[in-house]
């Protein structure tokens, strides 16, 4: 068997078309314009990409975009201001600050001044709250892109075996949340769990949120098993010259296909759609601010 791939890009592609349209209906109808403002705090070539990205993606949408740049021995208290700021700003409705931040920035502090209602993240703890009560509110982006994918795979997922690899509060854990909301029997396996090997080829659903290159090898998984491959991992690369590198995965893509019944690529699989979930989070959060009904997308 050779997997399907699973075409992140091409989705986002659509979901970006879709939430475009939804921004000119709302234009239209409610007069109004979603806004997202990102915080950048520091020079990180990575985080510079992302945040340009993301503003240019915001854009296209037709939604107002504002970033804002902060040096990188900026004060907490000046950030938390900023942050502040935006929170009052009616022409924003979305805040994202980019993580990481440098090391005399507590980040649990930045995420706790954001107006739950502007925090497209997903990460301030009221947000979490009601993804933990079964409430609606906003959930974080990276998860969202990845129930996507599944649903539009497998459909119904009731009863499915899902295994998440990684149990961060960015991926793991909120991603676990959801899949069980969708009736999914899911296991969460992190860096102290037994025989990872083991839970994995019980899974119907396979989630790497590792962070490790190659980690899940092809004999993981269970025959006909859809692979959802979050990680991104920056390796050498000779073939492609001295001093080269390539983006790979946490899965080995490869051997996976081999046995998968459909697979994300790295790049092309979950980071299109991380950055397409951004966009629908700016959507809702505006809708709820301005009391209007929030747009299929
Ligand atoms: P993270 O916060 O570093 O969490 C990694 C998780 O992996 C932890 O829960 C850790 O377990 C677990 N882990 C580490 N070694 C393990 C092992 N040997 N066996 C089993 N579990 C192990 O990472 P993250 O923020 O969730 O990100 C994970 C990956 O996804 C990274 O490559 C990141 O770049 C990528 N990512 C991609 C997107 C996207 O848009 N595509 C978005 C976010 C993140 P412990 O909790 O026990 O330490």
């Amino acid at each position: 068997m050779t997997a399907d791939l699973i075409d992140g890009k091409a989705f986002a592609t659509a979901l970006r078309g879709r939430v475009g349209a939804a921004v000119a209906g709302i234009k239209k109808q409610h007069g109004l314009t979603p806004g997202l403002a990102v915080v950048l705090v520091g020079d990180d070539p990575a985080s510079e990409v992302y945040v340009r990205n993301k503003g240019v993606a915001t854009r296209e949408a037709g939604m107002h975009s504002a970033e804002f740049k902060m040096p990188g021995d900026v004060s907490q208290d000046a950030l938390l201001a900023q942050v502040r700021a935006l929170n009052e700003d009616p022409s924003v409705h979305g805040i994202l600050v980019q993580f990481p931040m440098p090391d005399h920035i507590d980040q649990a502090r930045v995420i706790e001044a954001i107006d739950p209602l502007k925090d497209v993240d997903g990460l301030h703890p009221v947000n979490a709250g009601r993804l933990m009560a079964g409430l609606k509110g906003l959930v974080p982006c990276t998860p969202l892109g990845c129930v996507m994918l599944i649903k539009d795979r497998l459909g119904d997922l009731s009863g499915k075996r899902a295994l998440i690899l990684g149990r961060s509060v960015l991926v793991g854990k909120p991603l676990a949340l959801l899949l069980l909301g969708e009736n999914c029997t899911v296991t969460l396996a992190h860096s102290r769990t037994v025989d990872v090997a083991d839970e994995c080829r019980r899974a119907d659903i396979l989630v790497a949120a590792v962070g490790r290159p190659h980690f899940v090898k092809g004999d993981w998984i269970k025959p006909g098993a859809i692979v959802i491959d979050v990680g991104i991992n920056r390796v050498p690369a000779p073939d492609k010259g001295a001093g080269k590198s390539r983006l790979v995965g946490d899965v080995d893509f490869s051997a996976a296909r081999a046995g998968a019944g459909a697979i994300t690529p790295v790049p092309g699989g979950v980071g299109p759609m991380t950055i397409a979930c951004l966009l629908v989070n700016t959507v809702t959060a505006a809708c709820a601010q301005a009391g209007v009904p929030v747009p299929e997308m």
